[in-house]
């Protein structure tokens, strides 16, 4: 049996742990730049908040209803996360971190008798030890625990959060109560083509032969699908963190921006945080992609804008800011046109293998093993202490390339001055 551990409104919670004052009141958390609403608390959600919502067309029935708001404040949730993860890993020997807020579990060993027990015992311990509520999915596959997790999650009072589909009938149940666009893998243009087959629950989709489902649902994709909902398991547990193919950090700026001194201050600033990315992942990246966006209309909204890239292939794969500076800077000059209005810019790395997998070129200068120490203290200070406390003299001394957080609580975890205090 498998299980899927799924924390609740992840990073509504984080937040709510930290303020007491809020349990039991409406809570959202807003995307970078404080975009859209991308976490709601369910009291949010029973005013009708919807998810992904722009911001600023709620603003105002999020004031009248008094409704608690956050900028993402990241590292709090990859730190929860991270906690929460660890939780799991000291109850079963196979867990996959399948999202930042959800993991499968490998229940093999655990009698069949004793699988709610031992959910309930994962989630209290998990709850007692971070603060984080979670809801806990258990069947014989991927696709029938997200199910079940599905099913818990909607009727918390039934179920105190935990579900299993052990039985055939459990699975029937459940199936036939679950609309076919929550089932896990099927995608919003897949459920509109599969209602109009008359297929509108995942019973329902169960009962299609393997054939059917090669002609109209993805090929050997759909047939593994099915499989998955009959309870024969074929999407296997992974072991290892997947790590990010592509990291990417783009911004728009506040305002036109003429000056290639200024716009190589913004790319620099973006690589740093490309460049953190990559290194919290430990992993290092290969190529490198500078790219700008102007628009040169007085409107701007009126007319598509411009997007011009350029990208440098590096002779070693590195996650060291300063390498990967000195390759951006080229780009941002080759791309620069004095007179052009630049209203955003970007950098992407790809190509990325884990740190400890890097091929050394034969004709590259050595890299020194500093290069890393060097890194690691920086990230140590600056995560600890302060954003960019230390930084390269190349991101200038401006600090408006950074996102828009205008609602963003304390790193209550891991920066020395934010720390929560325990009287
Ligand atoms: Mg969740």
């Amino acid at each position: 049996m498998k299980a899927i551990v799924d924390c609740n409104c992840f990073y509504a919670a984080c937040e709510r742990l930290f303020q007491p004052s809020l349990h039991g009141k409406p809570v959202v958390v807003l995307s970078n730049n404080d975009g859209c609403i991308v976490s709601r608390s369910d009291e949010a959600k029973a005013l009708g908040i919807k998810m992904a919502g722009p911001y600023y067309q709620h603003k105002k029935e999020i004031e009248e209803n008094n409704i608690a708001v956050f900028s993402s404040n990241y590292y709090l949730y990859g730190d929860m996360s991270w906690r929460v993860m660890e939780t799991l890993r000291r109850h079963s020997p196979h867990v996959e971190v399948y999202s930042v807020d959800e993991s499968f579990l490998d229940l093999t060993g655990i009698a069949e008798n004793k699988l709610l027990e031992y959910s309930f015992f994962l989630k209290q311990t998990t709850e007692m030890w971070t603060g984080i509520p979670v809801s806990i999915g258990v069947a014989p596959t991927k696709v029938l625990s997200k199910v079940a997790n599905k099913l818990a999650k909607k009727d918390k009072a039934g179920t105190k959060g935990v579900m299993i589909l052990h039985t055939p009938e459990q699975q029937k149940k459940a199936l036939q109560n679950i609309a076919i666009e929550e089932i896990w893998g099927v995608g919003s243009a897949s459920a509109k083509k599969l209602r109009m087959h008359n297929i509108n629950t995942g019973w329902d989709l169960r009962n299609m032969g393997a054939g059917w489902a090669r002609k109209n649902l993805g090929g050997v994709v759909g047939v593994r699908l099915i499989k998955e909902l009959r309870g024969e398991s074929c999407i296997e547990m992974k072991t290892a963190l997947e790590t990010k193919k592509i990291i990417g950090t783009s911004r728009m700026f506040g305002k036109p921006v003429y000056e290639l001194k200024e716009i190589k201050e913004a790319v620099a600033t973006y690589v740093t945080r490309v460049a953190e990315k990559l290194r919290r992942q430990k992993s290092a990246a290969t190529t490198i992609t500078v790219f700008l966006v102007t628009n040169n209309y007085s409107n701007a909204y009126e007319y598509k804008p411009a997007r011009s890239s350029l990208y440098s292939i590096l002779l070693f794969a590195t996650s060291a800011t300063n390498l990967l500076i000195a390759h951006a800077m080229p780009l941002v000059e080759g791309l620069y046109k004095e007179g052009n209005k630049y209203i955003k810019a970007g950098v992407i790395v790809n190509d990325i293998v884990p740190e400890d997998a890097i091929q050394f070129n034969l004709f590259a200068k050595v890299v020194h093993s500093n290069e890393k120490v060097l890194m690691e203290t920086i990230d140590n200070i600056n995560f600890g202490i302060r954003n960019d406390l230390l930084k390269f003299a190349s991101l200038g001394t401006k600090t408006g390339w950074n996102m828009r957080q205008d609602k963003k609580s304390q790193l209550y975890t891991t920066r020395w001055e934010e720390l929560v205090n325990v009287r």
